[in-house]
């Protein structure tokens, strides 16, 4: 907790100048029945966009749907339409989906479904992102602050959140180090105390990268994804590194470097992009990692991630096998 009082504390000037809880929207005057199902407190400017742009009637794809017709053809079907079918009339298909908003069934015919898909998985995408900041904004309220100094008029949920994630990261970062300077003038004990805040720090700067990661997946940037993991798993290894540098009574070991490289991940990223271990490594080799810290080479760390790799593909294999 302290780590996001500091957080906070250093963006206090900037939060004083503008005053972001000010634009938090509030739902405590929408309760009409139009009321759509999914609120949206943090894109609501975007989802109002999205709505107000959007071409496809779903007013009419309900309708459809009640009447028991076809959108293609217009045709009254004698079966009734309970999901995704071939209409017997003029053949073509009927997708039956559910509106992410309203939660009613739509009827879309062969002209419309590709639209809805885009509709849909860009509403999908700002409800996980909405969903996430909430969770996130009850652990952690100051986060909110922060969230409103990056999000900007124009800019899409995704770009938002990559931005807010970006910056959350540069500042845990910061934070990181300048306690870690401080330490060089501590007692063994207390500098052994200190240190859990500071690997505390980059490790939750590691998970704003994961979190960005997850982004560029959806996304499909496969360059991006790969660079970030490479991030991520050279900062993995760096950490495990300070805190055996920082603690005394902490000897690290092989398996601590092997158990916190985020292999799963990686391996998961390069299968279902079709990318080689090669190709990852000699990214991997190449890429400067900016990270604060940097102790071990380029090469060295390697070697750690190779073996959690290795090791994870193995557990993948087993577990295959056993299905
Ligand atoms: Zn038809």
């Amino acid at each position: 907790m302290r780590i996001f009082e500091q957080l906070f504390f250093k963006c206090k000037d900037v939060l004083k100048k503008e005053n972001f809880t000010k634009n938090i929207i509030t739902n405590k005057d929408k309760k009409d029945s139009q009321e759509p199902k999914r609120i949206f407190n943090y894109f609501k400017e975007e989802y109002n966009y999205i709505m107000n742009n959007n071409t496809l009637d779903f007013e009419k794809a309900e309708e459809y749907l009640t009447n028991n017709a076809c959108i293609n053809c217009g045709c009254v079907l004698k079966s009734i339409i309970k999901g995704t079918k071939t209409c017997p009339e003029c053949k073509k298909k009927i997708y039956i989906r559910t509106n992410p908003v309203s939660g009613k069934k739509l009827e879309l015919g062969e002209k419309t479904i590709d639209e809805y898909e885009s509709y849909a998985s860009k509403v999908y995408e700002m409800i996980s992102y909405e969903r996430e900041l909430k969770n996130q904004f009850m652990a952690y309220p100051k986060y909110v602050e922060i969230f409103y100094k990056c999000k900007k008029e124009g800019l899409s949920s995704r770009d938002v959140m990559w931005t807010f994630r970006n910056t959350l990261c540069s500042l845990l970062d910061d934070l990181g180090y300048k306690e870690y300077k401080k330490l060089r003038y501590l007692r063994n004990s207390e500098k052994t105390l200190k240190s859990f805040n500071i690997i505390n720090n980059f490790q939750l700067a590691v998970q704003e990268l994961v979190k960005m990661y997850k982004i560029a997946e959806l996304n499909h940037k496969v360059d991006v994804s790969i660079d970030l993991l490479a991030d991520i798993a050279y900062r993995d290894v760096q950490i495990v590194y300070l805190s055996g540098e920082l603690n005394d009574t902490h000897q690290v070991t092989r398996e601590d470097y092997i158990n916190k490289i985020h292999s799963n991940l990686i391996i998961e990223c390069l299968e279902s992009n079709k990318i080689n271990m090669n190709y990852f490594k000699s990214n991997f080799i190449q890429k400067k990692h900016p990270f604060v810290l940097p102790r071990l080479s380029n090469e060295k760390t390697w070697e750690y991630i190779k073996l959690a790799l290795d090791r994870q593909i193995e557990w993948n294999k087993k577990m295959n096998y056993k299905k």
